[in-house]
C-alpha cells in the first residue's frame, strides 16, 4: 500500500500558543484552563506540565500538586483560532489540505512522487518550516505519512514532540504492535474492554483478527470490515456526509430582551451563520428567522418564525437582508426570549452557479473581504453596521474537536 496520506497534529496546541505569545512562559511548566476557577480541569499541558504527570483532564488542585510551580493560564479560543489559521496557511505553502480535522489536526493526500518516503521527510520538513516562520517557533507539530488517514494518524502520535514518522509497507503491521489498543483513533476504553472480551489484548491480536471477529466486536459487519480494511492499510472512506443547515440560536440576556436588542443579537447570529457558510464553502436557498415571546406565564410564551427562498448566496449582505426582511413581520407587541435562524437548502460551491450580477458580486467581494481580515486579527473586528454593539452577544462556546463558529471569521 502506497503512502497516501500526511497527517498534521500541533503539539500540546494552546499551550504552545500561549508559549509562543508570551515568552515569559517559555520552558515552564503551563496548564491551560478554561475557567480560573479551583474545581477546573486543566484542557492542556505544555510538555514542561506533561514531564510532571500533568495532562488533559487534571483537575487544577491535582496538577498543582503534581507540578507545585505550575503556571496557569485562562484559555482564549479567539488567539487559538488565530494561529490555527495561521498553521493552515502554513501548511498549504507547502502541499494542499484535503481536510481539517480538528483546531489542530489536519490532513492531506499525497500524490505521484510525493509517496515515497525520501519525498514524504522533504515534505514534512518544509511543513515545520513553514509553520515555524508564519506561526512562530514555539508552534511544533508531529507529522505521519501511512496508506490511510487512519494509519498516518497513528503514525503521527507515534513521536512527539517534533516527531516525523512513516508507516510503508516494510513496517507494517510490525510497527503497530507495541502500541496500545487505545492508541487507535476510534477504540476508547468501552471497545478496548469489548476486544478483550473477544479475545483481542493486544494490537498484534487486533491486526490479525479475521473481519469476522471485528464484526461482531463492533457488533456490525459494515463496521467490522471497515476496521479489518483500515488495519490492513486500505483507504477507507468514511460515510459521506451531507451537511442539511447552519443554525444558530441564542437565548437573549435580561438587558437585550427588547425590540432592538433582539434585532441585534439575530444579526450578530446572521453573520456567524453566513462566515460559516463560505469557512464549509457551501451556499445556501433559504433563510429562516425564528424567536420565542415571553407572556405573562412561561406556558404563554410564543414561538414566531418565517423564512424565505433566496436566489442561492453565501455573502453577509444578502443573508442580512433576507433575515432583515422577515424580522419585519415579527410579534411587536411582547418581550423577545429567544432569537434564532437557519440557513438551508445548502450546496456544495463547486455545485452552485455564482450569481452574475456585479451588485451580487459587490456582497460577495465585501464578504470575503471582512473574512480576510477577521481571520488576521480574530473576532470581529469588521462587521455591517447592522450588528454594530452586539459583537460580544451571544459568544462562541469553546470547542475541542470542532473548530469555534468564530473560525476564520466572525466571532
Ligand atoms: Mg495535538
Amino acid at each position: 500500500m502506497p503512502l497516501r496520506h500526511l497527517f498534521i497534529d500541533m503539539n500540546s496546541f494552546f499551550a504552545s500558543v500561549e508559549q509562543q505569545d508570551d515568552p515569559t512562559l517559555r520552558y515552564r511548566p503551563v496548564a491551560v484552563i478554561p475557567t480560573d476557577a479551583p474545581t477546573t480541569a486543566c484542557i492542556a499541558a505544555s510538555y514542561e506540565a506533561k514531564a510532571f504527570g500533568v495532562k488533559t483532564g487534571t483537575p487544577v488542585w491535582e496538577a498543582r500538586k503534581l507540578c507545585p510551580k505550575i503556571v496557569f493560564v485562562v484559555a482564549d479560543h479567539r488567539r487559538y483560532v488565530i494561529m490555527h489559521n495561521r498553521i493552515l496557511a502554513a501548511v498549504r505553502s507547502v502541499i494542499p489540505i484535503e481536510s481539517v480535522l480538528s483546531i489542530d489536526e489536519m490532513s492531506c493526500r499525497l500524490m505521484g512522487d510525493e509517496r515515497t518516503p525520501e519525498k514524504v521527510v522533504t515534505i514534512a520538513k518544509q511543513i515545520k518550516r513553514a509553520i515555524r516562520e508564519l506561526a512562530g517557533d514555539y508552534m511544533r507539530c508531529s507529522i505521519g505519512a501511512g496508506p490511510s488517514v487512519l494509519l498516518a494518524k497513528v503514525a503521527a502520535d507515534m513521536k512527539k514532540p517534533d516527531g516525523l514518522t512513516t508507516l510503508t509497507d516494510a513496517d507494517l503491521p510490525h510497527a503497530l504492535h507495541r502500541l496500545e489498543l487505545t492508541d487507535f483513533p476510534g477504540v476508547g476504553p468501552r471497545m478496548e474492554k469489548r476486544l478483550k472480551l473477544h479475545g483481542i489484548f493486544t494490537v498484534s491480536q487486533f491486526c490479525e483478527a479475521p473481519a469476522k471477529t471485528l464484526a461482531d466486536v463492533w457488533g456490525s459487519k459494515i463496521h467490522g470490515e471497515r476496521w479489518f480494511r483500515l488495519l490492513h492499510g486500505e483507504e477507507v472512506a468514511s460515510a459521506p456526509t451531507r451537511r442539511q443547515t447552519v443554525s444558530h440560536s441564542h437565548v437573549l440576556p435580561p438587558e437585550l430582551r427588547t425590540d432592538a436588542g433582539s434585532y441585534g443579537v439575530l444579526m450578530r447570529l446572521v453573520h456567524k451563520a453566513a462566515a460559516r457558510l463560505r469557512k464549509i464553502d457551501y451556499w445556501c436557498g433559504a433563510v429562516s428567522v425564528g424567536a420565542s415571546f415571553l407572556g405573562a406565564e412561561p406556558r404563554d410564551s410564543v414561538w414566531w418564525e418565517e423564512s424565505v427562498r433566496v436566489p442561492r448566496c453565501q455573502d453577509t449582505p444578502a443573508l442580512v437582508a433576507a433575515a432583515g426582511r422577515l424580522w419585519e413581520r415579527r410579534i411587536r407587541d411582547r418581550t423577545p426570549f429567544k432569537v434564532g435562524m437557519v440557513l438551508s437548502e445548502l450546496v456544495p460551491a463547486r455545485s452552485a452557479t455564482p450569481s452574475l450580477f456585479d451588485e451580487d458580486r459587490q456582497g460577495e467581494d465585501i464578504s470575503h473581504a471582512m473574512d480576510t481580515v477577521n481571520a488576521e486579527f480574530g473576532a470581529s473586528v469588521v462587521y455591517l453596521g447592522a450588528m454594530f454593539g452586539m459583537r460580544d452577544a451571544a459568544p462562541s462556546r469553546i470547542a475541542f474537536t470542532n473548530i469555534p463558529d468564530f473560525d476564520r471569521r466572525v466571532s
